[in-house]
């Protein structure tokens, strides 16, 4: 602990300050003022400005580790003055860990820390309680990686609600039968003219975005109203809730919960951390992890194929996105329809689908255990313990049992009930000899009876 202490302690002295891993500096400064930090615990450091004879305000640029173990927190990271008042940042809207913090004339102390969660947020629990072995019966259970069997799962998103989203990308995912992700500026035409990217014509096609709506096979997230960020709290937050209300609007009887990404170019300035303004809007961070589609980024193809493969291997969410397609477009429709021919080869192992629908699956399954509740020879009951809100986690969670040999015998089968006695799933002997059954559930707490049964012979 002493060691620990001690190394938590360790302060730096120079116009650039580097503990555990956090680059602190003084921005665009060639002044007589140094900076030194001290980390105070963990996600936890204090800056300290020696002035010298500098009076004036200063920015203070501080980047956060974004990988390895000293990863911090980012969304969930404040910065406080000497006061303990909450100071506004500002940040690139996909670059949440890189802060610049305004210190102004006079002032020379800044504490950046990272909140904990809520009370009440869900916490994670380990691979392996969501595991059974019934040394008993010899059945096991598992809430599966993903729905259906499949082994990865991959979203496809697309940016700024262009109009060739419209007229091309849901066309031809519909040909595909693939559900895509549309990050919408549904004020976006009052954004600033000089930059295409703000202006996207939401207002003007919204009747083709209704119809896309209604149709339920496409799934809309927050890019903001106006993709054009923020300079204060009231601006972020109306930034954010304006294109929330436009997209509950839409889909007046769905789950709220939304992908949110705050938009390339974008820069906001908060005192609030990005967790304040996710939970108050039942939204998720979708900005990081995604793989660029656009055809200037060169090999999108090839690379999207590898990106998908390694995917594949890994189990884990796949993520890419696009711009606007079509020919001398951010992504041409060749490499388009390329890139969706890769996803159909593997679509037995893919789950592919919209971003909240995948962001619902792993949160319930994350924060959800299965337990053994009583075993007998003929009969197993599970409990599934799931405690994310259903009325914004609503996507079904798939259970996968492998049944015990002795109860697949060519006149025994099983079967699967809930604590009511309403079958859910049979499972008969197979040719194959395969004993796994596989059913959804809802991501409620919840009990399962699995028993064997033997078939009445009709004669
Ligand atoms: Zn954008």
């Amino acid at each position: 602990m002493a060691t620990l202490l001690i190394l938590f302690a360790i302060t730096l002295i120079c116009h650039s300050a580097e503990p555990d891993g956090v680059i602190v500096t003084l921005e665009k400064y060639d002044g007589p003022a140094v900076v030194s930090v001290k980390s105070l615990e963990r996600f936890k450091i204090k800056i300290s400005i020696d002035r010298k004879t500098d009076r004036k305000a200063l920015t203070l640029a501080v980047q956060l580790p974004k990988t390895g173990k000293n990863t911090w927190p980012a969304n969930d990271v404040e910065a406080i003055d000497s006061s303990g008042k909450a100071v506004i940042v500002k940040r690139g809207g996909i670059a949440w860990s890189m802060m610049w913090i305004p210190v102004p004339a006079g002032q020379s102390e800044i504490v950046v820390h990272a909140l904990d969660p809520p009370e009440g947020t869900p916490k994670n629990h380990p691979e392996k309680e969501r595991h059974i072995k019934d040394p008993l019966t010899g059945l096991s259970a598992k809430i599966a990686l993903w729905p259906k069997g499949k082994k990865a799962a991959l979203s496809l998103r697309f940016d700024d609600s262009h109009p060739t989203h419209l007229s091309k990308a849901i066309p031809i995912l519909r040909e595909y039968g693939f559900k895509g992700t549309f990050m919408i500026n549904p004020d976006g035409k009052n954004g600033p003219p000089k930059n295409s990217r703000w202006r996207s014509a939401f207002k003007e096609h919204l009747t083709e975005w209704q119809a896309v709506a209604k149709r339920r096979d496409q799934e809309f997230g927050n890019h903001t109203a106006r993709h054009s960020g923020a300079k204060n709290d009231a601006e972020m937050e109306n930034e954010i809730s304006d294109a929330c209300e436009a997209i509950w609007q839409l889909f007046p009887a769905k789950s709220k919960l939304l992908a949110l990404n705050l938009g390339g170019g974008t820069y906001w300035e908060t005192s609030k951390t990005l967790r304040h303004y996710l939970d108050k809007y039942h939204l998720f961070d979708a900005s990081s992890g995604s793989m660029g589609m656009d055809d200037v980024y060169g090999n999108r193809v090839e690379s999207f194929r590898k990106h998908v493969e390694g995917h594949l291997k890994s189990g884990a969410w796949c993520r890419a996105h696009f711009h606007y397609i079509g020919d001398n477009l951010s992504t041409s429709e060749e490499h388009f329809r390329a890139a969706l021919d890769i996803a159909k080869k593997h679509q037995d192992d893919l789950w592919i689908t919209g971003m909240s629908d995948i962001y619902k699956y792993q949160a319930e399954r994350r924060a959800a255990t299965l337990t053994l509740v009583k075993s007998q020879k003929d009969s197993v009951t599970l409990k599934l313990y799931c405690p994310t809100n259903p009325e914004l986690f609503d996507q079904l969670l798939t259970i996968e049992i492998i049944l015990p040999e002795a109860w697949m015998t060519s006149s025994s089968g099983a079967h699967v009930t809930d604590a009511d006695e309403n079958l859910i799933a049979t499972g008969l002997p197979s040719k194959d000899g395969s004993r796994l059954l596989r059913f959804p559930v809802l991501p409620v707490n919840s009990q399962f009876i699995i028993s064997k049964f033997v078939m009445k012979v009709a004669f």
